[in-house]
């Protein structure tokens, strides 16, 4: 079976990586060539266009930034809707909007190929393991068709429901994630002003009640050694926690964090971090603080 992959970024190239690594045939597309230079070097064949990928791939992986970069690549001009061959079934494991991953299906519905959700959770260090949590919206024999190339990916797969489910769970997990984060800088930020130290907060935190990803993970790697290299970036953050919020907002749901967690993430990413890493938000608040959020030397 020979794979279709576009979108070489921060979680597509380590997964293109993953599926070369599993036997998989591969042929790739990304706009930037260096990306397809590395693949190249790594057994994969780079497609000069989106059409001459739809005619080589029997099966096609989308790992883009957004809805918008999905929709112009299976449906804008030049895009795979043009070339596709027999019953494709597209994957779109981007994190996207729900409605418009629905519009986009019933279109290659009607097109006689089929378009799937299958998002994914763990960043780049379980795209690099293998190790990914996918879940998957769609009918259950297109999961089953499927899921020997995303157990490639990932160690957990989930089928959310119907087309669309899958997107709809992984903006709602990294809306709950972007609190979490939020929240323990917060606690760091309150300890900090009351004379502890962060390492020590954490240190009890992470044994205790209070723990989470933010605090166990993400707080200890890119804050407090001041790498803030997670991979995910602040931009992709503010998207998923924007469609999160118009998805409660829709279903009248009663939450009330929503609004303010992402007034803050949106106030961070429009101090002119745009393109730095999500984790950079911690930055706002120390800047708040008056001292940084590090390890006493
Ligand atoms: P990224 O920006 O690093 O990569 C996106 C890639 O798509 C880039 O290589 C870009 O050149 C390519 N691209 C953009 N538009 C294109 C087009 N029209 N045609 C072909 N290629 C195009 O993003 P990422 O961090 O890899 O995230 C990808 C998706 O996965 C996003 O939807 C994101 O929300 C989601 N996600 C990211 C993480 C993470 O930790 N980074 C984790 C889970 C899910």
């Amino acid at each position: 079976m020979k794979i279709g992959f576009i979108g070489l970024g921060n979680m597509g190239f380590p997964m293109a990586c993953q599926l070369v690594e599993g036997g998989y045939e591969l042929v790739v597309y990304d706009t930037r060539e260096q990306p397809l230079n590395n693949m190249a070097d790594r057994g994969a064949e780079p497609a000069p266009s989106l059409h001459a990928l739809a005619r080589l791939a029997d099966l096609i992986i989308l790992m883009l930034p957004d809805s918008r970069a999905v929709e112009a690549v299976v449906l804008g001009d030049n895009g795979l809707s043009g070339a596709l061959r027999g019953k494709t079934i597209i994957i779109d494991m981007s994190t996207s909007t729900p409605s418009v991953t629905k519009r986009i299906g019933e279109t290659i519905a009607r097109l006689g190929s089929v378009f799937i959700d299958a998002p994914v959770s763990g960043g780049v260090r379980k795209a690099e393991e293998g190790s990914l949590t996918i879940m998957v919206g769609g009918e259950a024999e297109t999961l089953a068709a499927i899921e020997p190339v995303l157990k490639t990916m990932g160690d957990h797969i989930v089928h959310a429901g119907p087309l669309g489910s899958g997107h709809t769970i992984k903006v709602l997990n990294n809306l709950l994630s972007a609190t979490h984060f939020l929240a323990t800088l917060e606690i760091l930020c309150a300890g900090v002003n009351l004379g502890l130290r962060p390492e020590n907060m954490l240190s009890v935190i992470n044994t205790s009640t209070g723990r989470n990803l933010s605090s166990e993970y993400k707080v200890p790697n890119f804050v407090l050694n001041r790498t803030f290299n997670s991979g995910f970036s602040m931009d992709l953050m503010c998207k998923d926690i924007a469609i999160a919020v118009s998805l409660i907002n829709e279903g009248k749901t009663p939450a009330f964090l929503p609004g303010v967690v992402s007034q803050i993430w949106n106030l961070a990413n429009e101090n002119g971090k745009r393109t730095s890493d999500h984790t950079e938000i911690a930055k706002l608040y120390e800047a708040w603080l008056g001292s940084e959020l590090s390890i006493a030397t």
